[in-house]
């Protein structure tokens, strides 16, 4: 199988001194020749930017739609999950760090597998969908997108477990594709996202009011970690947020934390998502998920 070139990306423009701008998502790092971003995926090959990840996918699996998690899309059907290396925020709770946080060897890539090879596989195995999922697909948009688009064509709906930090010019290309999203709402306060997550909570509120407006099936995951974004009346908030903005019947998952990566706080106890379970229902929502428990 022939292993091409390192792809070149979309969304950058060029800067002075050989130096590019990202525009894929809201960090709009500033490149230099021969670094790659935040990221660490998308790198500047003498003045162009290219998406190293494309094609590489690390983690490959067929995983039953629950796990995603979805609850209430295509329930019990099989989606085929690729996931690369590489993630926009820097959250110091991150579940998968081993990916989040993995680099590519520019001089040993892995594998290349083509967007086709993936829909061939899918179709091979008896799945239904694709997820763009393990790391954060908005690092590899590139190829999730030319992925998406063939999937769709061969029937196969599209799949995005997200972070829902992106640009609206990115997504503009990557939304009108996906057929169900699982956004990550890892606490809603901006403090919560600048302190433990380097990044801002309004973008990440923009791409699910975006999707959820344009019809997409959407569900929506908040990692509950003690003492940090477990408070009553931030809690409260989140629910309010989403009776003003989307509806109360949208699928909310709560899932335990567990130690990992740079934080040590104790696990969540099952406690604390049952009484989250309980304030949303005491408030009229439908359809809320408990995970890792
Ligand atoms: S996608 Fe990566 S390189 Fe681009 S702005 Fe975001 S973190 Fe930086």
């Amino acid at each position: 199988m022939k292993t091409p070139s390192i792809h070149a990306a979309r969304w950058w423009q060029a800067e002075d001194s050989l130096c590019v701008r990202c525009n894929l998502c809201p960090r709009f790092c500033r490149i230099k020749p021969g670094w790659t971003g935040f990221c660490g995926v998308r790198a500047n090959i003498g003045g162009r930017l290219g998406s190293v990840a494309y094609g590489h996918p690390v983690s490959v699996n067929i995983d039953p739609i629950e796990k995603k998690p979805l609850a209430r899309f295509m329930p019990g059907s099989r989606t085929f999950s690729i996931g690369t290396f590489g993630c926009n925020l820097s959250c110091s709770f991150c579940q998968n760090d081993s990916l989040s946080r993995g680099h590519y060897d520019l001089k040993s890539l892995p594998r290349y597998v083509a967007p086709e090879d993936v829909i061939e596989l899918a179709l091979r195995h008896g799945c239904q969908s694709v997820s763009y999922t393990y790391n954060e697909p908005t690092v590899f948009a590139e190829y999730a997108v030319d992925t998406a688009a063939l999937a769709s064509a061969n029937g196969l709906k599209n799949v995005l477990v997200s972070n829902g930090y992106i640009t609206p010019e990115a997504a503009d290309a990557l939304y009108p594709l996906i057929d169900a999203a699982n956004i990550d709402m890892k606490g809603f306060s901006e403090e919560f996202y600048r302190s433990l997550c380097g990044a801002s909570l309004e973008p990440v509120l923009n791409s699910i009011r975006r999707l959820y407006e344009s019809g997409k099936h959407i569900e929506i995951t908040n990692l509950v970690i003690p003492g940090h974004n477990d408070g009553e009346p931030m809690i409260h908030a989140w629910f309010d947020w989403v009776e003003k903005h989307l509806d109360k019947d949208v699928p909310l998952h709560f899932s335990a934390y567990h130690p990992a990566y740079r934080m040590r706080v104790e696990r969540t106890p099952r406690e604390t998502l049952f009484k989250i379970r309980q304030y949303g229902e005491d408030r009229g929502f439908t359809s809320i998920f408990l995970g890792n428990i």
